[in-house]
C-alpha cells in the first residue's frame, strides 16, 4: 500500500521561539517516518512571510527533509511574491504550495495584483520556469465561495492547465466526494496527481469550527458519535484514529497517489495513523 505513493505533513509557522523550538521536535518525530516532504502554511496578504520563510529553510537545513513554502497572492504584490520566489529558489527549494489565500477581516485586498491562484501558478511559471513543482488547492466537496460545483472544477482545470504538477485537497471524511472528483478532472483531460488531504480528528469542537469555514462536511454519523464522547480526548482520538485510517485505507486501495497530512502541528496523531496503515501493509 506505501509503495510508489507520496507522503507529506504540513504544519503552520508559530509566533514564538518556544513554539518553534517545538515544532522543530515535532518535525524530527514525523522525519522518522521518511516523508516526501513537508509543507508550512502562509498567511494571506503576506502575515507570515518571515516565520514561514524561517520554518521553511530550518526544516530544509536542519531536518533535512525537502521543504516546500505555501504562498497565496490574495492582498499581496508581484513585488513581495517575486522577492520570496527568488529567496526560496536561491536557498534550495524546489516545491511550492501556490494558493489564493483567504484574507482576514482587517487586512486589505488594495495591493493584490493577482486574484486567482492561477494567476500565481502562471507567475510562478513566468518568473521561475521549470525550477518549482507546483502544488496547487482542490477542492472535492466544492470551494465554499465557488458559485456552484461545475463553475468550481472548470476553475481547478484552469489552474491545473496553467502550470501545476500536482494538488493536495482540502480535508474530506467522505471518501465518495474525492473519486468523484477524480473522475470528473479525469474526465476533463487532466491527470496531475491529486493527493487527499488527511485531517486528523483530535477535538470535535475544533474540527466542527474548521469544517465550518472550509465547506468541510463531517458526516452525521462522526458527528454524532463524537458529541458523545463530548470533552473525552482518550474516546475521541481512538475514535477518529480508526475512522480516519479506514479512511486512508479506502484511499490508497482506490488508487489515491499518496497522503498528505494536516499535521496541526502535532505528531501523534498523524503517526497513529500511518502507523495502524502500516500495520495492514
Ligand atoms: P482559487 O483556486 O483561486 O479558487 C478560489 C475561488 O475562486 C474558488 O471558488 C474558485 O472556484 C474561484 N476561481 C478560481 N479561479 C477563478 C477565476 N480565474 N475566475 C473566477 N473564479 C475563480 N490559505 C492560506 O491563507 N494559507 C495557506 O498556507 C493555505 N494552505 C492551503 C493548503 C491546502 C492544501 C488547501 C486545500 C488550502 C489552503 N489554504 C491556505 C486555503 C486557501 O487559500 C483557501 O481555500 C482559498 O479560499 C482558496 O485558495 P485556492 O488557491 O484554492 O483559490
Amino acid at each position: 500500500m506505501f509503495q510508489n505513493r507520496r507522503y507529506s505533513f504540513e504544519f503552520f509557522p508559530t509566533k514564538t521561539d518556544a513554539g518553534h523550538k517545538k515544532l522543530m521536535t515535532i518535525a524530527k518525530q514525523l522525519a522518522s517516518y521518511n516523508p516526501d516532504f513537508f509543507s508550512c502554511t502562509y498567511g494571506a496578504g503576506g502575515s507570515t512571510r518571515n516565520s514561514t520563510m524561517k520554518t521553511v529553510l530550518q526544516l530544509e537545513n536542519e531536518i533535512k527533509i525537502s521543504t516546500a513554502p505555501h504562498l497565496s497572492c490574495i492582498g499581496d504584490s508581484k513585488a513581495n511574491l517575486r522577492s520570496l520566489l527568488t529567496q526560496y529558489k536561491q536557498a534550495g527549494i524546489k516545491r511550492i504550495v501556490a494558493l489564493r489565500g483567504d484574507l482576514s477581516l482587517d487586512m486589505s485586498m488594495s495591493s493584490g495584483e493577482l486574484c486567482y491562484a492561477n494567476d500565481l501558478v502562471s507567475f510562478i511559471r513566468q518568473e521561475s520556469g521549470d525550477h518549482f513543482h507546483i502544488e496547487i488547492a482542490a477542492y472535492p466537496e466544492m470551494h465554499p465561495q465557488a458559485r456552484n460545483f461545475e463553475d468550481d472544477l472548470k476553475n481547478f482545470i484552469r489552474k491545473a492547465n496553467s502550470g501545476a504538477n500536482s494538488a493536495i485537497t482540502q480535508y474530506f471524511f467522505n471518501t465518495d466526494s474525492y473519486f468523484y472528483f477524480i473522475e470528473r478532472i479525469l474526465a476533463m483531460g487532466v491527470d496531475i496527481p491529486i493527493v487527499p488531504g488527511i485531517m486528523p480528528i483530535t477535538n470535535y469542537n475544533k474540527l466542527a469550527r474548521f469544517s465550518k469555514a472550509c465547506g468541510a462536511e463531517i458526516p452525521r454519523w462522526i458527528c454524532k458519535q463524537l458529541e458523545v464522547y463530548g470533552e473525552d480526548v482518550k474516546s475521541t482520538k481512538a475514535f477518529g484514529e480508526q475512522v480516519i485510517s479506514n479512511m486512508c485505507e479506502q484511499l490508497l486501495q482506490g488508487g489515491a497517489p499518496g497522503l498528505h497530512f494536516y499535521t496541526m502541528n502535532l505528531a501523534e496523531p498523524s503517526q497513529a495513523i500511518l502507523d495502524s496503515l502500516k500495520r495492514l501493509d
